[in-house]
């Protein structure tokens, strides 16, 4: 059995959108989520997190023939304004991954939100301190990222902080590493691909949901067909070909002009 992860930032409203700061391309609207919980729904998928993924990667439990993890990274309000509650509606627990540091400020969940959170039985995993991409980071500066944020998250909400997710995708051996040492059992990056028993725990795969949105993607996907995956990473490429060629600013603005709303 193969597993996928999808990995979602802001969920907001259409109103919402106009005015989102959050980056367009990873956006999406409230109905596009519940069009795509609904159809697993329907087939039957159930939400596994972190922990019980790692324990039937360990062959220590049975999982149902059909799961998907669901995760939502940044620590956005709308996470616990609009996402819990779909989820809620069509029992599925998430796995939200929060930068530590930026927990109570505009826009951001506060502690109180994650706790209640955690009280409807959803994962919360650490996405480091200030969201800087750790294979940018010093080896001192990376340690307080992660043993900081881990500690900030266990004391504030008194549950042990066992997952992380990678800012921006950004990883490396080194990385993989120094986030074993800090006491971290599962790490989720960005690689598009899907999880079995011998994939890295230190280097999980996960699908990012961006636009141009399609549900019936997203939901093929974690069905395991394969051209949804060519088609995510043949996206990813090109993305990350234009920023190389365009320059990072460029390649912002020529995303405002094609995404509208920007
Ligand atoms: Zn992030």
């Amino acid at each position: 059995m193969r597993i996928v992860a999808l990995t979602f930032h802001d969920v907001v409203t259409k109103e919402e959108s106009a005015s989102s700061q959050a980056d367009v391309f990873y956006r999406i609207t409230t109905g596009e989520l519940e069009t795509v919980l609904s159809q697993l729904r329907r087939l039957g998928y159930q939400a596994a997190n972190s922990k019980e993924f790692r324990v039937w990667q360990e062959a220590r439990s049975n999982l149902s023939k059909r799961v998907v993890v669901l995760t939502f990274d940044d620590g956005y309000a709308s996470h616990f304004e609009s996402v819990a509650p779909l989820l809620l509606r069509y029992r599925f627990s998430g796995t939200f991954f929060v930068p530590a540091a930026l927990v109570g400020r505009s826009g951001y969940m506060s502690w109180d939100q994650l706790r209640k959170l955690v009280f409807l039985g959803m994962e919360i995993g650490s996405h480091g301190l200030s969201h800087r991409p750790f294979t940018q980071l010093s080896r001192q500066q990376l340690d307080l990222e992660l043993t900081g944020s881990k500690r900030l998250l266990e004391d504030n909400l008194g549950i042990p902080i066992r997952a992380i997710a990678a800012p921006g995708g950004f990883w490396s051996a080194s990385v993989a590493e120094a986030v074993r040492r800090a006491g971290y059992e599962a790490a989720w990056v960005s690689t598009i691909g899907t999880n079995g028993p011998q994939t890295n725990p230190l280097a999980l795969r996960r699908v990012v949901v961006r636009r141009p949105f399609s549900a019936e993607r997203i939901v093929s996907m974690v069905e395991g067909w394969q051209p949804a995956f060519w088609w995510a990473s043949s996206q990813q490429h090109t993305i990350q070909l234009l920023k190389r060629l365009l320059g990072v600013y460029r390649y912002e603005q020529l995303k405002r002009r094609l995404v509208p709303n920007a």
